[in-house]
């Protein structure tokens, strides 16, 4: 298996020969916390980093090695990381690559719980966090400084689909020789591929699309193989603990066998809902990076292969209406997270964003009005006809 192999041939082969497994189509599960020495010479050396091989699986396993090569060759990086959540992701890398005194620059939207472990985890050990409008590449030109140690985004950034260059970021970072790390949750490497445009680390939550069904909470680190592994050493083992379970990395690898195809699927049906939305008189306004009314969608154009499965929205009467509308919906689900099979509706303001305060929101564009749907892998009639009737009845609600 190659890289010159198109990308759903590797999210299914890559790193692996069933005829070197006994003919087993599907990779062995290694459920083992530790593993043996053949004598305690060997046990030295492999802690002393001097031959190669397992020892404990906080530090690494078989299972997830696999899952680990995979998550690199579909990101183009050359090492990937196993951890327990996104947050672990997060928090690994960032701890690992940051020190007491640095600046930290990142975009103004960011995921709560991100938002929340720089302000009120990072921050106390001494990092500056500046926040900037990272949708104008000049602004990092103006905020960038000597102490500038690493810039951060999401992109699509979560909740309200605001896109960065990545390679334009890249290069104005890499020019004040500050590390690029991207949260491509949103995106997925099948619609970007960060590390081609020049980013350092990319960080995801694989609980999302990668997983894709909603049935385990995971997270994945890719980047250089000297980066992943200070990542791996520093952040997993000793700082954050944050290791993936072997059956979660089973699960993962799984769903990446359909990532390709789910992805393809959700963008149809998201470009349909949204193209639907934009014409409804209920609805105030659409984020949707397929939309010709996306403002970035230039950039959506260049640096997004299919537009993806999120949207987000706000309907006419703001936050009130946005509530009422997800209480009267039958088929799509109330609930946080994304990129699962079901199609879920939230919040932000009440739920994922409710870590910032409400200035903060305010100040860093999320709405109380704007709901975000994650589109599912449903017939796209009948997620239109669920957004209709909850639509319909708020038009009535509202004349009578
Ligand atoms: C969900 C999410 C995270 C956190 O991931 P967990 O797996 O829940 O820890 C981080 N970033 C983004 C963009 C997310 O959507």
């Amino acid at each position: 298996m190659t890289q010159s192999h198109g990308f759903a041939t590797r999210a299914i082969h890559h790193g692996y020969d069933p005829l070197e497994n006994e003919g087993a189509l599907t990779p062995p599960l290694h459920l083992t916390s530790t593993f043996a020495f053949e004598t305690a010479e060997s046990g030295a050396q492999a802690f002393a980093a001097e031959r190669e091989g397992h020892v404990y699986s906080r530090i690494s396993n078989p299972t997830l090695d696999l899952l680990e090569a995979r998550m690199a060759t579909l990101e183009g990086g050359e090492a990937g990381l196993a951890l327990a959540s996104g947050m672990g992701a997060i928090t690994a890398a960032l701890w690992t690559l940051l020190s007491p005194g640095d600046e930290l620059i990142v975009d103004r939207t960011l995921y709560g719980c991100t938002f929340s472990f720089l302000h009120h985890g990072l921050a106390r050990f001494g990092i500056k966090i500046t926040h900037i409008d990272m949708t104008d590449p000049q602004n990092l030109t103006e905020a960038i400084t000597a102490q500038t140690r690493m810039v951060y985004f999401e992109t699509p950034a979560n909740p309200n689909m605001r896109l960065v260059d990545i390679r334009a970021v890249c290069d104005i970072a890499h020019d004040a020789g500050a590390l690029v790390v991207v949260d491509n949750t949103y995106a997925s490497p099948y619609l970007t591929r960060p590390i081609g445009l020049g980013a350092d680390v990319v960080v995801h939550s694989a609980t999302k699309y990668l997983g894709g069904h909603g049935d385990l909470v995971a997270g994945i680190a890719v980047g250089s193989a000297e980066l992943i592994g200070r990542i791996r050493l520093e952040g997993m083992k000793d700082l954050t603990g944050a290791v993936m379970s072997p059956f979660n990395a089973m699960l993962v690898m799984r769903g990446l066998k359909t990532l390709a195809l789910r992805m393809e699927q959700h963008s149809k049906t998201a470009a349909e809902v949204a193209d639907w939305l934009a014409s409804h008189p209920g609805v105030a306004t659409v984020a949707y990076p397929g939309l010709a009314s996306f403002p970035q969608f230039d950039l959506a154009q260049r640096q997004m292969a299919r537009p993806g499965g999120m949207i987000a929205f706000e309907v006419q009467d703001g936050m009130a209406g946005g509530l009422a509308l997800m209480n009267r919906l039958r088929l799509i689900h109330r609930a946080v997270s994304l990129g699962d099979t079901e199609t879920l509706i939230q919040h932000p303001a009440s739920m994922t964003h409710a870590t910032y305060s409400p200035e903060e929101r305010a100040h860093h564009g999320i709405s109380d009005g704007l709901v975000r749907l994650s589109i599912g892998l449903e017939d796209a009639d009948d997620i239109l006809a669920d957004l209709d009737q909850a639509l319909s009845k708020g038009q009535v609600a509202l004349t009578a």
